[in-house]
């Protein structure tokens, strides 16, 4: 595969671009993660609440792919947060993956009314340091949550998982992350491919370098640093996804793009998202 590792902050190498599976149906899971391994995809991005652990599994097993040339991500759910819960929860999931070890295991969402995510990554060390997950880390974290869990834990998380695109470039948060050295990992990295990638801007840097809307998107975020795990279960797309390591965005490209920022949110508000 031609996709560069980014180094967490302990060491541990992860592809900088990966496979998303949000709302691949478990039974269309194994066909679709199959297509992205024969692409060169060597990241998966699951979750627990995704409902797709056993097909991702079942495409990683039969791909005959060595277990340590996959690297494999998947999330604690809001309601196995707490110590105990997290603990059987990571079990299920492992079990769910067909593996005895995940390389990135993640907690999806903060809950702060709940207060719960300092107990819960309290659970993450303990999985650490019994070496059963590679890197430990957070998703939909606000910076206020990463300055608390920072000041309160010990292990500084590898990532932190959050909703990044154009229109929402996320400029605090990142310059929080690489101040305290955790990688940004972005989610909905094409917009959902809603309105982004027909944006003019957009379309006019993808004509002027003969490649599509999605590929300058995706370059865009590799140019900037974030790791990115696009998701589509259409073969052609999924290989046009990882066929962006071999152009790059020139400087006005990226400030054009820099500029279409409008701090707009596809998904929930972490500082309020609380489903069970
Ligand atoms: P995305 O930005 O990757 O967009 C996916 C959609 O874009 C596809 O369904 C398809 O409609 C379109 N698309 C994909 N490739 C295209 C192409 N080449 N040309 C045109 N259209 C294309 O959105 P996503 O699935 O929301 O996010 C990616 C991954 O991020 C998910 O699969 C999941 O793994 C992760 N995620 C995590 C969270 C979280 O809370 N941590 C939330 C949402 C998503």
């Amino acid at each position: 595969s031609n996709v560069p590792p980014i180094i967490l902050n302990n060491g541990v190498e992860m592809p900088q671009l990966g496979y998303g599976v949000w709302q691949v149906p478990d039974d269309e899971a194994e066909r679709a993660v199959a297509t992205a391994l024969e692409s060169g995809y060597r990241s998966i991005d699951t979750a627990a609440i995704y409902g797709n652990e056993e097909g991702t599994g079942k495409a990683i097993a039969a791909s005959g792919l060595p277990r340590d040339e996959i690297f494999v991500t998947t999330k604690v759910w809001n309601s196995d947060h707490g110590y105990d819960a997290t603990l059987r929860a990571f079990d299920a999931s492992l079990a769910k993956l067909g593996l005895d070890y995940v390389d990135l295991y993640l907690i999806h969402w903060p809950l702060p009314s709940r207060d719960t995510y300092v107990d819960t990554y309290k659970a993450f060390e303990k999985l650490y340091s019994d070496k059963r997950v590679r890197a430990i880390g957070v998703s939909n974290f606000l910076p206020e949550h990463l300055r608390r869990l920072t000041q309160e834990t010990s292990v500084i998380p590898a990532v932190n998982q959050i909703e990044l695109h154009p229109h929402l470039q996320q400029r605090e948060s990142r310059a929080l992350h690489a101040e305290l050295g955790i990688a940004t990992e972005a989610w909905s990295p094409l917009g959902q491919g809603k309105g982004l990638l027909e944006v003019p801007a957009i379309v006019a840097i993808a004509r002027k370098h003969n490649r599509t809307p999605a590929q300058v998107v995706l370059r865009w975020h590799l140019q900037l640093g974030n790791i990115v795990i696009p998701k589509s279960v259409t073969p052609s797309r999924i290989k046009e996804n990882i066929a962006v390591f071999d152009f790059s965005l020139d400087d006005e490209d990226l400030a054009a793009i820099s500029a279409l920022n409008e701090d707009r949110r596809l998904g929930p508000d972490p500082a309020a998202f609380d489903m069970a």
